[in-house]
């Protein structure tokens, strides 16, 4: 756990909806979504970075791209959906507990790595 507001999420100190749950990650709605689907994908585990994970964390990196598969089928938008991982302030990171957002339901622009 983390001591930031996923943390506080996790552990239920901030009530949050989960749209999906299972014993290594929550999933919950972006509360400022960029596109009418903008869930973010946290494991309850507290890794602060994509660059702090360890060699140790590998199933459970490799859980969480499973769960964005299974919660893309759930919301109807395994066809075409995107996962962003923003690792430090410079490149966007605002909180500093890992999580993956899957992005869907509007157009991307060809070859265009984000927005
Ligand atoms: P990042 O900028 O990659 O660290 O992403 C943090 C994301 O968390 C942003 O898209 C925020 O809109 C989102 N966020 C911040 N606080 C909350 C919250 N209480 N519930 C849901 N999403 C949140």
């Amino acid at each position: 756990m983390s001591d930031t507001i996923f943390g506080k999420i996790i552990s239920g100190e901030i009530p949050s909806e989960f749209i999906y749950e299972d014993e290594y990650c929550v999933v919950i709605n972006d509360i400022n979504p960029q596109a009418p689907v903008h869930v973010l994908i946290i494991p309850r585990q507290g890794i602060s970075r994509l660059a702090d994970a360890e060699d140790a964390d590998q199933a459970l990196l490799g859980h969480l791209m499973l769960v964005a598969g299974k919660v893309a089928r759930q919301l109807g938008v395994e066809e075409a959906f995107r996962l962003i991982i923003n690792n430090g302030a410079e490149a966007g990171q605002t909180v500093f507990h890992l999580h993956l957002h899957l992005i869907a339901g509007r157009k991307f622009a060809e070859g265009q790595m984000a927005g």
